[in-house]
This record gives C-alpha cells, sequence and structure tokens, in this order.
C-alpha cells in the first residue's frame, strides 16, 4: 500500500493483505496520523517505509534514502526524490516480473528512474491551460491556486513520462491526485 491519507475504517477491509505500506510524504491528504496509529496498532506485522522527513513527524519501521534501495523479503523497493514543498519521495518496485512505478505530489518527474515500466502510478493534477487561467487570481480563490498547482504534476508531463516509459500500449496509467478544479 502507498499512503494512508484517509479514514482508517475504509483502509481497514483492505489492510488484510497488506505487507508493507509506503509513505511519500508528510501531508495530511498522504498521512492520516489517526489512521497510521491504528494501523501500527491493529496490523503491526505491516512494515512501515517512508523519508526522513515522515520518520521525524511519525513512527515508522524503516527510513529509506533516494538511491539506496531497501531489500526485504518480498520487494526491492527503490525511491527516488520528487520535487514539492516538503520532502517527497516516489517509488518503484517489481511484483511477479512486473515493474512498478509510483509518484505524486511532485512538479517534475526528471529523477524517476528510466526503464520500462508495466504499471505506472503517477499524478496527473492540472490541465496547464486551466491553471495558467487561475494565474494572479488569488482572491478569486482566496489562495494562490497558480503556485499552489506548480508544486504538482501536470497531465501533460504525466502523459509525456507515461509514454516514454511504459513498457507496452497495455500497460495500465493510473493517474492519481487529479485537482478538482484544474484537471
Ligand atoms: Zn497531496
Ligand atoms: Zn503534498
Amino acid at each position: 500500500m502507498v499512503d494512508c491519507g484517509i479514514a482508517f475504517k475504509h483502509l481497514k477491509p483492505h489492510l488484510y493483505g497488506v505487507k508493507y505500506l509506503l509513505l511519500t510524504h508528510i501531508h495530511s491528504d498522504h498521512i492520516n496520523p489517526t489512521a497510521l496509529r491504528n494501523i501500527r496498532k491493529s496490523f503491526p506485522h505491516i512494515r512501515v517505509i517512508g523519508n526522513y522527513e515522515v520518520g521525524q513527524h511519525f513512527e515508522i519501521d524503516h527510513i529509506i534514502n533516494a538511491g539506496y534501495p531497501i531489500d526485504t523479503a518480498d520487494y526491492t523497493f527503490e525511491a527516488f526524490e520528487c520535487v514539492h514543498d516538503v520532502v517527497t519521495y516516489g517509488y518503484t518496485w517489481d511484483y511477479n516480473k512486473q515493474s512498478i512505478i509510483y509518484a505524486t505530489d511532485t512538479s517534475t518527474l526528471k529523477n524517476a528512474p528510466i526503464r520500462k515500466y508495466d504499471y505506472l502510478f503517477l499524478e496527473s493534477n492540472y490541465d496547464p491551460i486551466k491553471l495558467e487561467l487561475a494565474r494572479g487570481k488569488r482572491q478569486q480563490f482566496g489562495y494562490d491556486a497558480y503556485a499552489g498547482g506548480l508544486r504538482h504534476l501536470s497531465r501533460n508531463d504525466c502523459e509525456a513520462f507515461y509514454y516514454m516509459n511504459r513498457r507496452s500500449a497495455k500497460s495500465p496509467l493510473i493517474e492519481l491526485h487529479k485537482s478538482s478544479r484544474f484537471y
């Protein structure tokens, strides 16, 4: 499983087959502190892996560093740096000889390992044209939606990475973290 940003009751039915929980970054839409506490209490066999900033804020089992893969009995997890406003990692691993990448909350995939992926879970947050229309309209949104959007991955960058790095036309793209306003 990657991230746990929703209520424990929604996660619980899915946790029985989970062995590892990879955490991407500290934002609360990715780590619900109560959910994480409950996972650790009720599912103590799940190994929780995250970056050093996640490790400063939450109790986890392994701190992973970008470029230094962790070998477990089941998988080799490799982390790479995303670009966001806190320390954020994307992950790759293999399952049944299928190569998987998961990356969200990043303005770029420039640090993602270049290889052929069978499953691509990638942020696809905004349409650049729609986001451009929010530029300079801080008052309308009550916050700088434009600057906020730029900390995420555009649909275009998502698709470009997908087409360059998918194994074949059958390799699924699972779009993550779509903006309700700007996608
Ligand atoms: Zn997020
Ligand atoms: Zn975030």
